[in-house]
């Protein structure tokens, strides 16, 4: 279970990891916090008044669009958009919007989903919600909170039978040092490169690399993965960094989509390149136990 803050976080953030498992024969489920009603329109040529008027079916449409390409089942939390504050001091957010619902309201949706899906593991983001949008901000928040109430009988009792799920990961693909790797393997083909901006501008800002715990081979499914996120066709440039470097260049440079193991219920030792990894030997351990 990949719990996400809008349509098309699901394809920028670990789909090629949910495309491989997928493709592999694993359950996967996406859940969407919200609609991405108050998304900026970031293709140039899909910024018209027709596309601001019908965001909300738009996004919908495109999510579909983007689930079948990965191969992957998706369910929408139900909640409302909180838009990116823009501004000097930052404005409120919009009344009923998710940075600002209840964890009371919230965090029961998501426990159900869980005691429904069973998830073995769980994806959200880190501690800052990987890049300081309030709704993503709120996806830990509530991720985190189902995480530990899933699997307690006496919490949220009315939203099924409790489930435990084993592991929990923040994704850490957007590391200084894959950015590196890929300009350096540009530099050394000479080709353009396309990352060095992004680099000289990186500030003091630390290096998520040192948190990484597990590197998910899988650039089989890079195109499958561009495939998806060009399906949020409001929300990407297809002329944008996204898609700057060549995928031959990404797939030799780096191969990996990466995580930080950030909990598990048994001793999981890292580095590891599997989520999924000791899960197996775990359930059977559990049901031998039961059976002796
Ligand atoms: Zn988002």
């Amino acid at each position: 279970m990949a719990v996400h803050a809008h349509p098309d976080d699901e394809s920028s953030k670990g789909a090629a990891t949910m495309a491989r498992y997928a493709a592999e024969g694993a359950d996967v489920l996406v859940v969407t916090c919200t609609g991405g009603e108050r998304g900026s329109v970031l293709n140039p040529a899909l910024d018209t008044p027709e596309t601001a008027e019908n965001m909300s079916d738009i996004r919908r449409i495109e999510m579909d669009r983007a689930r079948e390409i990965l191969g992957v089942n998706q369910s929408w939390l139900g909640f409302v958009d909180s838009g990116w504050p823009d501004g000097d001091p930052r404005p409120p957010l919009p009344e009923g919007c998710f940075g600002l619902t209840p964890l009371d309201e919230s965090v029961p949706r998501l426990v159900r989903l869980m005691r429904e899906f069973r998830p073995h593991v769980v994806i959200t983001y880190d501690e800052k919600g990987g890049y300081p949008h309030p709704d993503h901000v709120m996806c830990h928040t509530v991720s985190m909170a189902a995480y530990e109430a899933s699997g307690d009988p006496d919490q949220y009792p009315d939203q099924g039978e409790p489930w435990q799920p084993l592991k929990l990961y923040y994704h850490m693909n957007m590391s200084r040092r894959r950015l590196e790797a890929i300009d350096a393997l540009l530099v050394e083909r000479g080709r353009d490169r396309v990352y060095d901006e992004w680099i000289a501008n990186w500030g003091d800002r630390p290096d998520t690399y040192s948190r990484i715990t597990t590197r998910v081979p899988c650039a089989d499914y890079f195109e499958q993965r561009d495939d998806a996120l060009r399906a949020h066709a409001t929300q990407i440039d297809p002329y944008g960094r996204w898609f700057a470097a060549p995928l031959e260049i990404q797939k030799e440079a780096w191969p990996t989509e990466d995580f930080e193991l950030a909990s598990a219920v048994f001793e999981a030792p890292v580095p590891e390149d599997d989520l999924f990894a000791g899960v197996r030997d775990y359930l059977d351990s559990q049901s031998t136990e039961v059976t002796a």
